[in-house]
């Protein structure tokens, strides 16, 4: 799509692919290795995937995890996150599945994960 930043990325920025998704570095890491895994096919919404979209992008996620593994020791961890619509905090509508590696002690108390979408619901 001629508009849409993933659509048009840098080949250069893509770290793997498989015949219907890719891999990149996120441009504004949250921590290090934060990777995002994109379907080629430009869609906004993760509900709109196909399944075989969703199967290569499951692969690609067990793909990039073993990776970052094996790269980086310090790693203990991952948060798997999809924006689904702007009110969900999604920027950029072409579909991305975060993978975000974590390490221990990279905050005081990490409880709760992804539950910190709304912050004051983290804890329970
Ligand atoms: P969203 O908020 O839509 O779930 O996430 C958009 C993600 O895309 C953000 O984590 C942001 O850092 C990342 N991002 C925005 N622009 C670019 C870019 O040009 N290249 C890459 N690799 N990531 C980007
Ligand atoms: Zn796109």
């Amino acid at each position: 799509m001629k508009d849409c930043i993933f659509c048009n990325i840098d080949s250069t920025r893509i770290i793997a692919e498989n015949e219907l998704c890719f891999a990149i570095r996120d441009a504004f890491p949250v921590t290090d290795r934060h990777t995002l895994v994109l379907p080629k096919r430009h869609v906004s919404d993760y509900f709109d995937l196909h399944q075989p979209e969703r199967n290569a992008i499951e692969a690609m996620l067990h793909d990039q995890r073993e990776k970052i593994l094996k790269e980086d020791p310090t790693v203990t961890g991952f948060n798997v996150g999809i924006n689904a619509g702007a009110s969900a905090g999604q920027t950029v509508f072409h579909v991305h599945v975060h993978l975000i590696p974590r390490r221990d002690g990279d905050v005081v108390d990490p409880r709760g994960g992804v539950r910190g979408v709304i912050p004051s619901k983290q804890r329970y």
